[in-house]
Order: C-alpha cells, then sequence, then structure tokens
C-alpha cells in the first residue's frame, strides 16, 4: 500500500517520499484513513511504530482544506518529545508552509510568544507550559482549535500532568477532532479518553 491508497493527498506524499517514507507502517495504515473520515481515533503504539506521522498527517491534510491559525494542539510528556513532533511536522508539512511554535517548560518563555505572536498553524506544547501560555502570553487563546492530539498519554499521565490537563480540556473548543495515542491503555487513560474523546476508534498495532 502507499500513502496515496489511504487518501493522502500529493503534497504530503511528496513530503513522504522525501523523508524516505516508502510505505505506510501498521499504525499508519490502521489509524490514517480513520482519521481522513473524521473520526476521533485512540491509537495503541509505541514510540518508533510512526505514530507520529500517523496522527500529523491527517491533521495536515485538514489544516491543508481549511488554513488558519491555532488550528492544531499536540500535547506531549517531555521537552524532547514535542521538538521531536515539531520537528517531523515541519518536514511533513514542508511543501504546503505550515508553521509550527513549540511551548515546553525550561527554555525561555520570550521567544515562544514571540512566535505564538506569529500564529502558529500547529502549536506543540508540554502541559505545563502550555497552560502557562494560556494565562500570561496577551493574544494567545486556542478558541479556533480543530485539531487536538494526546501523545504518549500514559506518559502525560504518570507524570501528574492529568489536573493540567483538565484545565486545559476546559478551555478547548468542544467542536475539534481529537486523538489519544498512548503505549498502554490504563484506567487512567481510560478516563482521560472518555473525557475528551466523542465515539473513537481504537487502533492498535
Ligand atoms: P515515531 O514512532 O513517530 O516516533 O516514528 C519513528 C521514526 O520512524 C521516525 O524517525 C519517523 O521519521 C520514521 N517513520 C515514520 N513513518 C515512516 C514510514 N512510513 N516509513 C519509514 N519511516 C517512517
Amino acid at each position: 500500500r502507499k500513502f496515496s491508497d489511504l487518501g493522502i493527498m500529493d503534497q504530503l506524499c511528496e513530503a513522504c517520499t522525501k523523508l524516505g517514507y516508502k510505505e505506510p507502517t501498521p499504525i499508519q495504515t490502521e489509524a490514517i484513513p480513520l482519521a481522513l473520515q473524521g473520526r476521533d481515533v485512540i491509537g495503541l503504539a509505541e514510540t518508533g511504530s510512526g505514530k507520529t506521522a500517523a496522527f500529523a498527517l491527517p491533521l495536515l491534510q485538514a489544516l491543508w482544506e481549511k488554513p488558519q491559525a491555532f488550528y492544531g494542539l499536540i500535547l506531549a510528556p517531555t521537552r524532547e518529545l514535542a521538538y521531536q513532533i515539531s520537528q517531523q511536522v515541519e518536514a511533513l508539512g514542508s511543501e504546503i508552509a505550515v508553521r509550527c511554535a513549540v511551548l515546553v517548560g525550561g527554555m525561555d518563555i520570550v521567544p515562544q510568544s514571540i512566535a505564538l505572536g506569529r500564529k502558529p498553524h500547529v502549536v506543540v506544547a508540554t502541559p505545563g507550559r502550555l497552560l502557562d501560555h494560556l494565562e500570561n502570553t496577551k493574544g494567545f487563546s486556542l478558541r479556533t482549535l480543530k485539531y487536538l492530539v494526546m501523545d504518549e498519554a500514559d506518559r502525560l499521565l504518570d507524570l501528574d500532568f492529568g489536573p493540567i490537563l483538565d484545565k486545559i480540556l476546559n478551555v478547548l473548543p468542544r467542536e475539534r477532532r481529537t486523538y489519544l495515542f498512548s503505549a498502554t491503555m490504563s484506567s487512567k487513560v481510560e478516563s482521560l479518553q472518555r473525557a475528551s474523546l466523542s465515539s473513537p476508534l481504537r487502533v492498535s498495532i
């Protein structure tokens, strides 16, 4: 199978080819068609499975159809993962000029506020720093958000981001698509899923 067989548009297929992705990985083959049908998706997959492109490609394709600032938010448990995700989103979105901002703790907050002022399409963030920006960066809100991704949800919850996630979820528009990816399914992940996804389909590899 090819990315185009999954419904991925030409510019994104081209980016995949440039990145050396010859064919979709199993999680991509499972998740992408469901996401393109407009469903919320729960993906059970480990790092290395190609999960980032599994959620990034449908998000980028939707963005192309209706370009808009602050379109997608991707939450990650760690700074390193947030940077890796943004690199992949930018590489996959290179043909469609996507703008990405990274909001992570332990880094100077001012350059991040400046990046938000440029109205990125996609924000990749760790929960604590995102909340900080929502509370303190003038003019920043996620009212136009259409896609939420929670990556490595099990680690997000292990790191006790639960209460912060609740606060973030409270200010996000309910009319949105949500993807949750996790290596494991715990009772905490199940309750996060119930609180944040609507009629999700589950895929695992
Ligand atoms: P991830 O599981 O998202 O962290 O991805 C692991 C690695 O696989 C990353 O370096 C990706 O660039 C790469 N990758 C993702 N999708 C594919 C694919 N379809 N073919 C080859 N490599 C891929």
